[in-house]
């Protein structure tokens, strides 16, 4: 009896090991806690013509395209307009898919947002549009015409992101589209509907630096479609043509995107080549936070802009097979005593 529970622990021995060596093994699954970003941050800009910004005075947009990745030669979705695009840029998907192009349309499409919070990393959704609603948030707002909205919207993001309960927030400025639709691409109120969007966008930037957060937080800058005079939903090239900014890690730093992507010619555009289009945007998202990406999204990452991964150093691997070999042999020395000593 008493030879038969030596024998047993002899047995269990290993086994008891080799369960305690594969519970300090590394896990993979995804938690809020192991994605690669503080915070996700997207930023929409409603109507914002690429050369507009450019010659516009933007110090907060600039040193974050000096410091991160951005193009002024991305492209929309048609139709041109905000009810179809903002839905393309959440889900990754051009509206024939996702089935938004008016007031009444309902998204046929799964966003990032669903995406995020099925992986338990909670969302929030700061805007004016309905349509920014819908997209089963944990948080979400519908100020519609909120009177000084630029201000409001941002204030609020940023104090949500003090509160830090939300991995990823959008915030939606709808000002330099109403500027332009009531004074057109080239007046000065639009210009200036521009600069003060840069001017919130500084302020969120300070803000997270003040938090400690802004080198562990993607941000991500971009309109729905840009402006022709006083509307944007023609197609014409200055309307489909839209910028986007791109910073924080795993972003390559002062990059601007190479246009490699062939768009073809239309009855109202040219064709041309363009550094990525709107609904690239979702897929980019999923990747770098390290999600999986929007069922019906084309899945086109913009991997032109993803830091290039320099080996590591030599990692550190668990000596698992030498340890399991000595542990063994250790058994077996202690088997074979254990049996040939008379007790
Ligand atoms: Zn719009």
């Amino acid at each position: 009896m008493k030879k038969k529970g030596v024998s047993s622990i002899v047995v269990l021995f290993p086994l008891l090991l080799c369960a305690v060596l594969i519970s300090v093994l590394p896990g993979a699954s995804l938690t809020p806690e192991n994605t690669p970003y503080e915070h996700v941050i997207l930023i929409v800009v409603d109507g914002v013509r690429s050369d507009i910004l450019v010659g516009a005075n933007t110090p907060n947009i600039d040193n974050l395209t000096a410091s991160g990745s951005f193009t002024w030669n991305a492209w929309t979705v048609r139709p041109s307009n905000t009810l179809a695009a903002i839905p393309s840029i959440f889900t990754g998907a051009t509206p024939g898919v996702h089935g938004v192009t008016n007031w009444d349309g309902e998204i046929y499409a799964e966003t990032f947002v669903e995406v995020f919070e099925e992986a338990g990393l909670p969302c929030a959704i700061v805007g004016e549009d309905p349509i920014l609603g819908g997209y089963s948030a944990t948080y979400c707002t519908n100020y519609y015409g909120h009177p000084q909205a630029e201000e409001h919207f941002m204030t609020l993001a940023i104090d949500l992101l003090r509160e830090n309960d939300f991995y990823f927030v959008t915030v939606y400025n709808p000002v330099p589209d109403h500027m332009g639709h009531q004074y057109g691409h080239s007046s000065p109120e639009y210009r200036e509907a521009i600069e003060d969007a840069d001017y919130h966008i500084g302020r969120l930037v300070e803000n997270l630096k003040e938090l400690g957060i802004y080198e562990d937080t993607l941000i991500v800058i971009t309109p729905d479609h840009g402006m022709t005079g006083h509307s944007h939903s023609h197609g014409y090239a200055t309307d489909m043509r839209i910028f986007s900014v791109w910073h924080g890690p795993r972003i390559k730093e002062n990059y601007q995107m190479v246009d490699n992507m062939y768009i073809p010619a239309s009855a109202t555009y040219d064709e041309t080549y363009v550094a990525h289009r709107i609904i690239d945007i979702a897929p980019t998202m999923t990747e770098l936070a390290g999600v999986r990406a929007p069922w019906d999204a084309e899945r086109n990452v913009i991997t032109q802009i993803l830091e290039v991964k320099t080996p590591p150093d030599a990692p550190s691997e668990f000596p698992l097979i030498p340890v399991i070999g000595a542990v063994v042999v250790v058994v077996v020395i202690i088997g074979v005593i254990l049996v040939i000593r008379p007790f």
